[in-house]
């Protein structure tokens, strides 16, 4: 085995859901590491004056996988616990991620090791923007171009968006996505992950011909993807049964009052706080008995124990990495049982609209929101076809089938192109 500084859980798992597909796809050995080990990984000191006077030292990392395709691409990340392997794996992901849909970029991921909620709005500004500042180096709209991902949102974007832009000295808005539509964001980014799983999970019920209207819905994380998602299914007339966040779990088998919830979290940001009578034990949120299943919060919280304990008919990947490999091995028994819309498939609305973002950035030409809306249904729908299909034909899991999709077209890229020199 290489010797790496990708260590950890989350790159291990990785590296393994790669080693599988690779032995699916026949790859040789000596080609392999080629493919999964990042071109470049960068690792920054970030130094900000913090309220009561001090100053700290913050960790920043970005990770590119490869530059066969294009640009990289890929979210950012503020998390206490943030770690390279961690980014990495992210990273990696991203590329299958983006070659399933059919997008011209590599995978990246980069953030900081920094507990968003702890620091003060203008704490978080100097660490975005120093961050930023720090990278300006190793990114461009052409190199490498960062997004949203947990722990950021369009407002980082924005002081992203903007420091890359001073120090140009005129207006880049394509360095990066998930931007405030007010200055250079698409129409519908803001909500493309979560309305594109709630798209996959109704395609998923068509498929195993469940009606939606009535369908209960359990949700694990209530973020920008989960607190979507919940938005969306339930206009299809899903009933949402359960949702948590870091800070509380509700539960209520009639249905949850999801207009009501959603203006909790606007008014608060978490759902602490939004009831007594219907708190519920977030240990139990994954195992509760339901249609939909959608864990958006965090990896590795499906080991082999609880996609034992599982008791839903499809599983909607909204977070990254959710699925231990273990997990999965336990998934592949129950196929018949749970219908899997693996995460580089079922959360690839997020990045898909930060390509049309993009696109109309480069040609400052915007889009309405039903044109945005239709193009993503569209991409996500025909990879969703293509890995169905894949997997019946081949008879292999829903990950493997999108993740060979993904791996066979930088493969490809890779071969075609040569290499240099
Ligand atoms: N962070 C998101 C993801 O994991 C979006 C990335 C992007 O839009 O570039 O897919």
């Amino acid at each position: 085995m290489v010797e790496t500084i990708y260590t950890g859980p989350v790159f291990e798992m990785a590296r393994q859901q790669f080693q599988a597909t690779a032995d699916y796809l026949d790859i040789p050995t000596d080609a392999r590491d080629r493919l999964l080990y990042p071109k470049r990984a960068f690792s920054v000191a970030i130094p900000v004056h913090m309220d009561d006077g001090r100053t700290e030292v913050f960790h920043g990392y970005r990770v590119q996988h490869h530059l066969s395709l294009g640009p990289t691409k890929g979210g950012t990340r503020f998390a206490p616990d943030l770690e390279i392997g961690e980014v990495a794996a992210l990273a990696v992901w991203m590329s299958w991620k983006c070659a399933l849909a059919g997008l011209p970029y590599g995978g990246a991921k980069g953030g900081v090791a920094c507990d968003p909620y702890r620091l003060s709005q203008r704490e978080l500004e100097a660490v975005s923007r120093r961050y930023m500042q720090e990278m300006i180096p190793f990114v461009g709209p052409q190199i490498d171009v960062m997004a949203p991902d947990m722990g950021t949102n369009a407002q980082v974007m924005a002081w992203f968006m903007d420091t890359y832009s001073m120090y140009r000295g005129q207006t880049v808005t394509e360095i990066v996505t998930g931007k405030p539509v007010e200055c250079g964001g698409t129409l519908g980014r803001m909500e493309s992950t979560g309305r594109g799983v709630a798209h996959l999970a109704a395609r998923a019920m068509e498929r195993i011909n469940v009606p939606l209207r009535g369908a209960t819905v359990a949700i694990q994380g209530f973020g920008n993807v989960g607190s979507i998602t919940a938005k969306a299914l339930h206009e299809f007339g899903a009933k949402i049964v359960a949702v948590s966040d870091h800070t509380a779990c509700y539960a209520d088998p009639r249905g949850l009052d999801v207009p009501g919830l959603l203006e909790h979290l606007a008014r608060h940001g978490v759902l602490a706080g939004f009831s007594n009578e219907l708190a519920a034990d977030p240990d139990a949120l994954l195992a509760t008995k339901c249609d939909i299943l959608v864990p958006a919060a965090r990896e590795r919280v499906i080991d082999a124990d609880m996609a034992r304990r599982l008791r839903c008919r499809v599983l909607a990947e909204g977070a990254n990495g959710p699925t231990t490999p273990d997990g999965d091995a336990v998934l592949e028994q129950r196929r018949d049982e749970i219908f899997v819309i693996p995460d580089i498939l079922c959360n690839s609305g997020g990045v898909i609209v930060s390509y049309f973002e993009w696109v109309q950035d480069l040609q400052q030409f915007f889009w309405t929101e039903p044109d945005v809306l239709h193009k993503l249904y569209d991409l996500m729908s025909r990879a969703f076809e293509k890995v169905v299909h894949r997997a019946a034909r081949d008879k292999v899991s829903h990950r493997t089938a999108a993740m060979a999709t993904g791996v066979e077209k930088v493969r490809d890229a890779k071969a075609l192109r040569g290499l240099f020199p």
